[in-house]
């Protein structure tokens, strides 16, 4: 089994949009509706010629918010336990969410690489907006648009790097 790199962090940042587009097929469910349990997808992708699994996490169920919390915890947790690599994603849309600062918690004690990326920064504007990303206490950050794909490249070049 080669490397793993699993996607974290709160519903709704682009989890599933960067999951489609780094395996290159719609096996990832986006969706906008709420009261849906969904299941991790599994892909392989490939980048400077190295090859390695993605997950997207995501699967929970919608139902009160602390479930929501529980399922997300949980979901980090065994990205921890299987991955060789975290990509903790966060959206510039929304900024900081105590949803995102649990995550961090839950990541600090990590020793695997953890990429912050910061998703949707789709102009310039956002590029400034990103910075408040910083008080995460997880250092430098990537910032990314998972619809157009601006910034993935260099992402995946620290990727493949740290695998
Ligand atoms: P997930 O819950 O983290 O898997 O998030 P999804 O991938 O399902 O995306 C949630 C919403 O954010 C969808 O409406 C996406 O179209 C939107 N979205 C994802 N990436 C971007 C992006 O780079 N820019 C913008 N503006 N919207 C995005
Ligand atoms: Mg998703």
């Amino acid at each position: 089994m080669g490397s793993i790199v699993a996607i974290v962090g709160r519903p709704n940042v682009g989890k599933s949009t960067l999951f489609n587009r780094l395996i290159q097929r719609r096996e990832a469910i986006v969706d906008a509706v709420s009261g849906v349990t969904r299941d991790r997808n599994y892909g392989k992708t490939e980048w400077n010629g190295r090859t390695f699994s993605v997950i997207d996490t995501g699967g929970y169920v919608v139902g009160s918010d602390d479930i929501f919390e529980v399922e997300i915890d949980k979901q980090v947790e065994l990205a921890i336990d299987e991955a060789d690599a975290i990509i903790f994603m966060v959206d510039v849309e929304s900024g900081v969410t105590g949803m995102d600062e649990a995550v961090t918690n839950l990541l600090r004690r990590v020793k695997k690489p953890i990429f912050l990326v910061v998703n949707k920064v789709d102009t310039a504007i956002r590029q400034n907006d990103a910075s408040e990303f910083y008080s995460l206490g997880l250092g430098e950050y990537h910032t990314i648009s998972s619809i157009s794909g601006s910034g993935t490249g260099e992402l995946l070049d620290a990727i493949v790097e740290a695998l």
